[in-house]
């Protein structure tokens, strides 16, 4: 399992150092990201390695590279290490080290991207090589593949979302190895960490209210959009969904819950809001993780009404972000939210969902799983691993649909706990420990052979 300080010296540090210094920056707008600096950076690595891929790109500046080592049996199932090569923005002033100059300081590797996902997009590459290079004839039973993605901080629309919608058959694969998981909590039978096997679904949900336009000096009997949809707002805000206990649901539950009675209530329904209070006390993070993973959540976020304040409102909508759980359907969405509302609210708003994508979740009785909990007890013979079904999306969730079976998992030292990464993700200070750096290039490098071994 360990890794050889020439090949994380000198390979990986450079390589995820440099992908730190693209600085490939996702707004939100379509110039943004330029991922395609590190796609080249990438695609030098690889050709020092005897390796050549493929660039995808669906707007101009921003590539996708994909690399497809092709199995000897045609029957043997495909494995993608899928990363992406965007960040999030960061403000400089908030941190205390430059967020895009890479600094390895305190034993530490600092800037934007370092969890969330450079580190894995880079101990993937590397990883990716290295396991070429020690296959027998260069190749294993089934196609070994590598994909970097862009857009992954927006909506996957110039990245995860146009391959496998344009390019299914050049991104297609039996298994995927992802973020987001790996990190570790204490529980009451000894340290474990998360390996993510599935993902709430997302709706946006756009209420709309009309009213009539007056005289603001003149309220009185007035027929006021913003009075609608405030009240929409606060009702759906004191909304509170039953949990809904699935089988990962109970895994993390009980691998979060403190002595049996936590743990039965936890997954009772009669007594969940007291535990979920204790965890919340205890670990705010970790409580939320749970929340969402056992209830579809409805969270009012925008709000935009009227125009001038010297006029009653006309208009007012409020966007509302869904979570929901597998099997919801948009019906089921929206009679939920209109009984939230009540019958004569509910009348008086249109109800629109602009973004929708369901919920998926991949089994886990087979070889890919098992591949990952024998290398992480390897690396931790103390600890245990436990699914993780989580309410944020990953670029996994396209191919989960498409039937590939995904988990968000790399290996990561005891450091990384689940509040450490939940801080730093889109955070300030994003950092990770070079434990776990090279814990994660180990990994990738000996997951084939022990998926196809
Ligand atoms: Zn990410």
């Amino acid at each position: 399992m360990t890794v050889d300080d020439a090949l994380f010296r000198d390979e990986f540090l450079p390589l995820f150092r440099q992908l730190i210094r693209n600085a490939c920056v996702n707004t939100g707008e379509a110039a943004s990201g330029h991922e395609d600096d590190s796609v080249a950076t990438l695609t030098q690595y690889f050709a020092g390695k005897g390796l050549q891929g493929q660039v995808f790109h669906a707007q101009p500046g921003r590539g996708n590279l994909l690399i497809r080592v092709p199995g000897s049996d045609p029957g043997a199932p495909s494995l993608m290490f899928m990363g992406h090569l965007d960040v999030v923005p960061a403000q400089a002033s908030d941190w205390s080290a430059d967020p895009f100059a890479a600094e390895v300081k305190d034993g530490q590797v600092w800037g934007r991207g370092a969890v969330d996902m450079l580190c894995w997009t880079a101990a993937q590459a590397v990883g990716f090589a290295e396991a070429v290079r020690r296959a027998p004839g260069g190749r294993y039973a089934g196609d070994l593949v590598f994909l970097a993605l862009a857009d992954e901080e927006a909506s996957g629309r110039w990245g995860a979302q146009f391959l496998t919608e344009q390019h299914w058959d050049e991104v297609k694969a039996d298994y995927m190895v992802t973020e987001l998981g790996g990190f570790f909590i204490d529980t009451d039978r000894g340290p474990a960490a998360f390996c993510t096997v599935g993902e709430k679904g997302v709706a946006w949900v756009k209420l709309t209210a009309r009213g009539t336009p007056g005289h603001g000096s003149m309220p009185y009997g007035a027929d006021n959009a913003a009075l609608k949809i405030a009240e929409a707002a606060r009702r759906l805000g004191r909304l509170k969904l039953p949990l809904r206990a699935s089988g990962p649901y109970r895994k993390m539950a009980a691998a979060m819950a403190r002595g049996a009675w936590e743990r039965w209530a936890l997954t009772s329904g009669w007594g969940e809001a007291w535990a979920l209070g204790r965890l919340l006390a205890r670990n705010p993070g970790m409580a939320r993780f749970l929340h969402t993973a056992g209830r579809t959540t409805v969270s009012p976020n925008v709000v935009h009404a009227g125009a001038k304040v010297n006029i009653v409102a006309d208009r007012a909508e409020l966007l509302v972000d869904c979570r929901p759980l597998p099997g919801t359907t948009r019906e089921a969405l929206e009679s939920l939210i209109r009984r939230a509302l009540g019958p004569r609210l509910s009348a008086q708003v249109e109800f629109e969902v602009t973004d929708w994508f369901p919920s998926n979740i991949s089994g886990t009785d087979n070889a890919l799983h098992r591949a990952i909990d024998s290398l992480f007890r390897d690396a931790h013979p103390d600890s245990r691993l436990v699914d993780l079904f989580i309410g944020g999306v990953t670029d996994g969730r396209f191919w989960r649909a498409k039937g590939t079976t995904v988990y968000g998992f790399s290996l990561f030292s005891k450091a990384l706990t689940m509040d450490a990464y939940g801080q730093r993700i889109h955070g300030i200070d994003e950092r990770i420990d070079l434990e776990s750096l090279a814990l994660g290039v180990g990994f990738f490098r000996d997951l084939p052979s022990r998926f196809w071994g």
